[in-house]
């Protein structure tokens, strides 16, 4: 079988990318030592605002944890490991503030479930707290809520939820480290004629090499298989991910030098299909009609939808609700209401600055953020 290695194209997306989740998995903090923890930051500080924006998903909470209950080795019992999870979370998030800290970078920390990002409320209410840390050059570091999650509202590994992550903040590019230089043809520390593969556009073989190979660290959950899993669900919202190993020197500098490191996933759509989904998977649950002013904005000017283009407000629906946007001629375009029907009724026709005054509180500025949005025509943004 021929691997081909990425393009100069290909590469080059890569490094364009602006907006990037970096993963770190527990096998690398436990072989990488606390050492990694600066190296990581140094090198993501290197990338910083205004030219790139970060959003970290550490795992290790329950590594460290093991470590400060004494334990012998990762327990099995379901308490425990919350326990675990739970005493070992703050040590996990101090490390990665005195290695940002050295860089002069403000992190923050945010711990999800799989709850927080099925319910769209939730998920629009993470998406504009990362979106604000962001903006202020904060650096997210997100894990799982595991002293919490129940088997029924968790994530379970954290590839799944970086790739999450990646959708919920709109990011360009994924990077997984972890201790293996990415996706090999079988496991190559049992294996001597496994090959490494540099760039992987379909799936379909990819996911047979990587079933093989799960579980392998003992500390964290994740293997090969979900992270290619992972990959898979990026590419179906177009973002584009890269499995590394986090030791390499300069490997987040390398990535987004456009040099070949690790395994680059890039999905042959090119459309933004988060939006897609947005568009076309969930049902409207009310309408909002808009003025040709906001319509303009909408569909030539790639803009929100702020509450002043709004004329009516139709159906009942809570924040994070899908609906569709009407202009003078017809249905243009359908997102997610930042605000309740009721909200929206008083807010429309009102300057966005108003909001505070009329509502008492502000989520965001507009009414249906662009993120937040799908043109129904207009497919290639
Ligand atoms: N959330 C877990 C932790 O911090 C890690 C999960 C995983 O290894 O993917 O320990």
């Amino acid at each position: 079988m021929k691997h081909y290695q990425p393009t100069e194209a290909q590469r080059e997306r890569v490094s364009r990318s602006k907006r990037i989740v970096v993963k770190i998995g527990s096998a690398l903090l436990a072989k990488g030592g606390t050492a990694i923890f600066s190296q990581l930051a140094g090198q993501i500080a290197a990338w910083m605002p205004p030219e790139k924006e970060c959003v970290i998903v550490s795992s290790g909470a329950i590594a460290f944890g093991i470590d400060v209950m004494g334990l012998k080795k990762r327990p099995t019992q379901v308490s425990l490991l919350q326990a675990a999870a739970a005493a070992g979370q703050p040590r996990l998030q101090q490390h990665w503030s005195k290695a940002f800290a050295r860089q002069n970078i403000h992190v923050a920390e945010v711990l999800l479930t799989h709850a927080d990002l099925a319910n769209r409320e939730r998920f629009l209410n993470a998406r504009h707290a990362l979106a604000a840390l962001i903006a202020h050059g904060v650096v997210p570091i997100i894990n799982e809520n595991d002293s919490v999650s129940t088997d029924e509202i968790r994530v379970g590994d954290n590839d799944s939820l970086s790739a999450q992550v990646a959708s919920l903040v709109n990011a360009d590019l994924l990077i997984l480290l972890t201790t293996v230089d990415g996706l090999y043809t079988a496991n190559p520390d049992k294996d001597p004629t496994a090959t490494h593969i540099p760039l992987v556009t379909h799936f379909g073989v990819i996911e047979d090499f990587a079933t093989s190979e799960s579980g392998i660290s003992g500390l964290g959950v994740g293997g090969m298989h979900t992270k290619v899993q992972a990959a898979k669900t990026c590419s179906k919202r177009g973002i584009a991910v890269v499995i590394a190993d986090g030791r390499t020197p300069q490997v987040l500098k390398k990535i987004l030098a456009g040099k070949t490191v690790g395994t680059l996933f890039l999905p042959s759509i090119r459309v933004a299909s988060r939006k897609h989904w947005i568009g076309f998977t969930l049902k409207p649950t009310g309408v909002l009609r808009v003025d040709a002013g906001a319509t303009d904005a909408l569909v030539r000017r790639g803009r929100s939808l702020l509450a002043s283009g709004i004329t009516h407000v139709e159906g009942k629906f809570d924040r994070g609700a899908m609906v569709e946007i009407v202009g003078p001629s017809g249905p243009i375009a359908r997102g997610l209401a930042a605000y309740a029907a009721h909200e929206l009724t008083q807010l429309m026709g009102k300057n966005s600055k108003d909001i505070a005054r009329i509502l008492g509180y502000v989520s965001i500025p507009e009414a249906v953020h662009r993120d937040d949005l799908t043109l129904l025509e207009y497919h290639h943004e």
